[in-house]
């Protein structure tokens, strides 16, 4: 019989299991009765709750209360902030199809190394004269850091405003709205353990938005509709519960698994590897054997990962950023992506390797062809 082996999720860019306290502080705020709008003494409890996690989500990202305006997640806020753009906007080739899609857009190419092309970027901008420019923090599929503090200087310099879709940021690097230089921020509380469904626009003081949702005046009048409280709740609660050394955790798994996968296969590439890039994150090619096949091969062996974006209906399409990147087919159509998180540990790191080599070493490469 098959040895039953525990399953390990590696997935945590896509979404992460909600941490036991996030869950406690949102069956607590499940049972307040009110509507935060409501001027009664339940209203004005939910209210309390709702301005408690609107000062903590700020305070983390070095924003006032008023500068935060909650959303369904990170798309309703990227989707809110190009909405607001009254003139053309540039984006880089890398983003999240959630920025790709929110608006037409002139994109910038991306460097073999993951990260935007200045160069590109600095002959769009005196080229066109964009009014809003949206480059990512770091990558969701690669990990690679964006050089944000200097798109913002090349983009103020011409007088436009800078949007930074932030989602894959908190909890695994500093970010900080002042330091950074962005005008608007755009994060998402389920990629470290809080619940989905529940986001948020970060403004830089004095930077304002126009409603994309009307009718109530929630959220400073600035987006329309009963606030998701427990979501909200859950979200500051995450930010509170999740430890300052975590990162460093992180960093020594992925470090250990890009040693041991490089150990086992010397056509092994890592993808952004020469760049500055989350701790949690591997985006790992093995040149001749098809992503899918190979999330499908760990995922018998009870491995989660993913592969390419793998963002929307479990559809797995070719990656446009390693595509933006310039990389060889062979690499574009190999690569899978691991990412850790708090639910990780270094057992984890084991289990994935016994099961990459294992696949590895029975699909040689160049022999096994992906689906048509
Ligand atoms: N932006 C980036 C970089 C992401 O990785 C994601 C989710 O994968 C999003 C935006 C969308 O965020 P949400 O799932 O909260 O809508």
């Amino acid at each position: 019989m098959r040895e039953r082996k525990f399953p390990v999720y590696l997935d945590h860019n896509a979404t992460s299991p909600m941490r036991p306290a996030v869950v406690a502080a949102m069956v607590e705020a499940f049972g307040l009765a009110g509507n935060p709008s409501s001027v009664h003494s339940f209203g004005r409890d939910a209210r309390n709750a709702l301005e408690r996690a609107r000062k903590i989500v700020g305070d983390s990202f070095s924003a006032t209360a008023d500068n935060v305006i909650f959303t369904s997640g990170g798309t309703e806020a990227n989707a809110m902030v190009l909405s607001n753009a009254d003139g053309l906007i540039l984006t880089s080739a890398i983003e999240h199809p959630s920025v790709l899609a929110a608006a037409d857009s002139i994109p910038i190419g991306a460097t073999s190394f993951g990260i935007i092309d200045l160069d590109a970027l600095t002959a769009a901008l005196r080229a066109h004269r964009p009014s809003l420019v949206s480059v990512m923090l770091a990558n969701n599929e690669t990990g690679a850091i964006q050089p944000i503090e200097q798109v913002a200087a090349l983009v103020h310099r011409t007088g436009a405003l800078l949007h930074v879709d932030a989602v894959q940021g908190p909890g695994k690097i500093e970010v900080d709205i002042c330091r950074l230089g962005a005008d608007f921020l755009s994060v998402s509380a389920h990629k470290i353990g809080g619940p989905r469904g529940v986001g948020a626009v970060i403004l830089r003081e004095g930077a304002d938005l126009s409603p994309m949702l009307r009718g109530g005046g929630q959220e400073r009048r600035r987006r329309a509709g009963t606030e998701n409280l427990a979501g909200i709740v859950g979200f500051a609660a995450v930010i509170e519960d999740w430890g300052t050394d975590e990162p460093k955790r992180l960093e020594k798994m992925r470090n250990a698994l890009e040693l041991g996968v490089k150990a086992v296969n010397a056509d092994a590439l890592i993808v952004a590897d020469a760049v500055e890039r989350l701790p949690n994150t591997s985006c790992i090619a093995l040149p001749g054997i098809a992503s899918e096949i190979q999330v499908i091969a760990l995922d018998l062996d009870g491995i989660a990962v993913s592969a390419g974006a793998a963002c929307s209906s479990g559809k797995v399409e070719k990656s446009h950023v390693l595509e933006a990147m310039g990389l060889d087919e062979a690499v574009c159509g190999s690569a899978i992506r691991v990412s850790f998180g708090h639910s990780n540990e270094d057992r984890d790191v084991e289990r994935f390797l016994s099961a990459w080599s294992a696949m590895a070493m029975r699909m040689c490469p160049g022999r096994i062809a992906g689906p048509p």
